[in-house]
């Protein structure tokens, strides 16, 4: 299936009728094809937001909300086609498209539908100055948001229902490899009655595509999620226009186990935090460290149970490893792979391609599993970001905290414990933008989310993310 571009309601080929080919992960096969957008599609994309901006703005906060509350609704009464497209696109398992990622996406509307009538300013009375002096929070105007492939819609949607909540006009891009949701999302918006020009999706390459929405002198505002590099360099090219920025990049995070856990609540989740969505989620614990003492049955029992998943085909429904994003992807996977097995690591499952009979050509990894003689090496520092998890025993708290926090990323961490003091000593230590204790990606959308260190600068999530694209005015009145 062919894809368009989604501008001022209507949908348009590229300007210069150039296609990218979109690869089915599940069985390597090209599928339909994607704009190849050029500067002249990012620039009608422009034009459009921006001649809609000065009356979406005007907008009143109910009108909002309804709108976005309705493309919820309508998201939520089409999740079978959306979440259908998303396995198709992006190789994850269909059951977790179904269960996670398209009801998420629907949340991220309502939430945002419902915060942004909920969302004040402050006002001061400067007593002794005779002054009251109150902050107005006003839309940027038009923003850019670009979204990586890993969870495709929930992301895509987390940047683009707080910008027009907040009243902006946006031009979009998803990634190049996953398009397939975000196309489907435009007919939603003009069904739920969103004025043409508040959203403009444009598809293509980073390089080109994404770069010119960065480079557009007058999109103010750009919020990114994606790879740590590609941040640094949206960075590099946003800082002399002075852009506002979001960036939620990589991450390597810790999930520390201690021998006084609630044993099967973590090894349950732990399956999940290496594993879920192939581990290609930014927040899975790819390193585990786990307490000396329960080092040995911990190692049993973990492998035991990931050798009885099943990788398989996305759309069967016990699938629980799909296959993998893309064909490079599977290659610099398998690459880490090779890279620890010079390291001296010892592969305790997994390490190998799959192969899923009638689907040959697909990218599928199985599970694996990691034992690392130290952590410095490189698979317990690069982001490897596919269904490969690291583990390694430790003796004390300091020890374990030491390592955990000696990677250039900070995103998340997960502690098991229920020791109440420990649990104060590590949060309070880990170097990360989200603790999780004794449970793994729970979310409330009004809580901030993002990263310190390599791991992204800024927060989404909650009034955090309407923070991010209004801009606040001061205004003080002497009476
Ligand atoms: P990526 O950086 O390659 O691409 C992300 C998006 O940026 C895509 O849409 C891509 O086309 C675009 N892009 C690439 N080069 C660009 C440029 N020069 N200018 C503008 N846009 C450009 O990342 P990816 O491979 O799609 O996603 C995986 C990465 O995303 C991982 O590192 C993962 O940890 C990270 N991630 C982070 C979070 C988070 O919330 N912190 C969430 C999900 C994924």
């Amino acid at each position: 299936m062919n894809i368009q571009n989604y501008i001022n309601g209507k949908f348009h080929n590229p300007i210069e009728n150039n296609w990218i080919d979109n690869h089915c992960p599940a069985n390597g096969e090209v599928y339909g094809q994607i704009p190849n957008s050029t500067k002249v599609d990012v620039e009608n994309a422009y034009i459009a937001a921006k001649s809609t901006f000065p009356l979406w703005s005007q907008t009143t906060l109910e009108e909002r909300s309804r709108i976005l509350i309705r493309i919820s609704e309508l998201l939520e009464a089409n999740l079978d086609r959306f979440a259908a497209a998303e396995s198709k696109d992006n190789g994850k398992p269909i059951s977790l498209a179904k269960a996670v990622d398209i009801p998420r996406a629907a949340s991220n509307f309502r939430f945002f539908g419902n915060a942004i009538t909920q969302f004040a300013s402050e006002s001061h009375e400067s007593i002794g100055q005779q002054a009251v002096n109150y902050t107005l929070r006003q839309p940027i105007g038009v923003v850019g948001c670009i979204s990586p492939w890993n969870l495709p819609l929930y992301l895509f949607t987390w940047k683009i229902a707080p910008a027009i909540a907040a009243g902006n006009c946006v031009v979009a891009k998803p990634s190049e490899v996953t398009p397939m949701s975000a196309y489907l999302l435009g007919e939603i918006c003009n069904e739920a009655g969103l004025p043409k020009g508040v959203l403009n999706i444009v598809h293509g390459l980073g390089g080109s595509t994404g770069q010119a929405i960065v480079e557009h002198p007058d999109i103010k505002a750009i919020s990114f999620t994606g790879g740590t590099a590609t941040g640094a360099h949206i960075a590099r090219v946003a800082a002399p226009m002075f852009k506002k920025l979001s960036l939620e990049l990589g991450g390597k995070n810790p999930n520390i186990i201690f021998a006084d856990c609630d044993y099967e609540d973590m090894l349950n989740t732990t399956i999940r935090s290496s594993f879920a969505n192939q581990g290609q989620i930014c927040l899975c614990g790819s390193r585990i460290f786990v307490e000396e003492k329960i080092y040995e049955q911990f190692k049993t029992d973990f492998v035991a149970r990931i050798k009885a998943l099943k990788t398989g085909h996305p759309s069967e429904a016990d699938t629980n490893i799909g296959a993998l994003v893309s064909k490079p992807h599977l290659e610099k996977v398998k690459e880490y792979i090779n890279i620890a097995k010079e390291e001296n690591g010892i592969i305790l499952c997994g390490g190998n391609e799959v192969t899923v009979a009638g689907y040959e050509n697909g990218y599928y990894l199985e599970p694996t599993v990691i034992e690392v003689p130290n952590d410095d090496c490189r698979v317990n520092q690069e982001e490897i970001f596919g269904p490969v998890v690291t583990i390694m025993p430790f003796k004390t708290e300091d020890t374990v905290l030491q390592m955990a926090n000696k990677v250039k990323y900070g995103l998340s961490a997960t502690i098991w414990t229920n020791d109440l003091k420990r649990t104060m000593r590590m949060s309070n230590q880990l170097q990360a933008g989200i603790v999780w204790v004794n449970t793994w990606m729970m979310r409330d959308l009004r809580t901030p989310f993002g990263g310190v260190k390599a791991s992204g600068v800024g927060r989404e999530g909650g009034f955090e993310a309407l923070r991010f694209f209004t801009e606040a005015k001061n205004v003080c009145i002497k009476y």
